[in-house]
């Protein structure tokens, strides 16, 4: 792609289940090396959003482009060799696996069999490969200490941490984060706030679905409000802070 063009860029995006337009008309772009948050009341159309950019749900009209190809009719496992991962809204780990074998399985997800074909198949080499990279990336998180421990002995918090290296296993520019602050205590936030900026400023660049306000204003370079499918405002954190149109209908006050 050219230089200046976005990593991300949605353009008129619809979604229509039956006569709901979920998501109404909604464009912005995603610029490569941001966080951009993505905020706005429950059935604001955010995880509808996700699903389309992702793969999961196609438009029903409009363009997806990511890193300047069209993939608003690509499926997931398409979209994911393109470079995109994602965490999902609950926990989605295997507790009787270790931290590295949950890890490793960012990387059996991105071959294109399929995940159980891919465990199954894959050749000593590959293997091996795998398991270093994904050794690596439990570092990078902080959490190589514990790489043979199983998961579901970690905390809530550290589990949300396993799941962001599981997806960084498959090297993406893009990661989509959906609500990864949910249910974390105080402590458990700041950690994960404190990863996502360092990765942000390793060059990887983050959407993210999010809640917890005081998170994300202090996380985010900009902001994208959804209300009622649609497009409410963007801008920085002080500048959303400041819209009239966002302060009525999201934070009421
Ligand atoms: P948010 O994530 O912002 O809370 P959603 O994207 O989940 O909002 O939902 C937006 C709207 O679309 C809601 O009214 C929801 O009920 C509806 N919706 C979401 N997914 C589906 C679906 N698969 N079928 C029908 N309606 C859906
Ligand atoms: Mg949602």
């Amino acid at each position: 792609p050219a230089p200046g063009t976005p990593l991300l860029s949605v353009r008129n995006a619809l979604k229509q289940f039956g006569g709901l337009k979920a998501v109404n008309d909604v464009s912005f772009d995603l610029h490569a090396g941001e966080i951009l948050g993505l905020i706005g009341p429950n059935g604001a159309g955010k995880s509808t959003m996700f699903n389309l950019v992702t793969g999961v749900n196609p438009a029903t009209s409009g363009q997806i482009t990511f890193g300047g190809k069209e993939i608003g009719q690509a499926d997931a496992g398409t979209i994911h060799r393109l470079g995109m991962a994602r965490t999902f809204q609950h926990v989605h780990l295997l507790p009787d696996l270790t931290l590295l074998e949950n890890t490793m399985m960012g990387g059996y997800a991105r071959a294109k069999a399929g995940l159980f074909q891919s465990m199954l198949h894959l050749e000593r080499a590959e293997e091996a490969a795998l398991q270093h990279e994904a050794l690596k990336q439990l570092e990078r998180v902080g959490l190589g200490d514990q790489a043979f421990e199983l998961a579901g002995n970690l905390a809530l918090g550290q589990q949300r941490i396993l799941e962001v290296a599981r997806a960084l296993v498959a090297d993406p520019t893009l990661l989509l984060l959906d609500e990864p602050a949910a249910g974390l205590r105080y402590g458990e936030k700041q950690e994960l706030s404190a990863l996502l900026k360092r990765l942000r400023d390793e060059g990887v660049t983050i959407l993210i679905v999010e809640h917890d306000m005081d998170l994300v204003m202090n996380l985010v370079d900009r902001l994208v409000v959804m209300n009622y499918g649609q497009k409410l405002a963007e801008g920085t954190p002080a500048e959303i802070r400041q819209n009239k149109d966002v302060r009525e209908a999201y934070l009421g006050v």
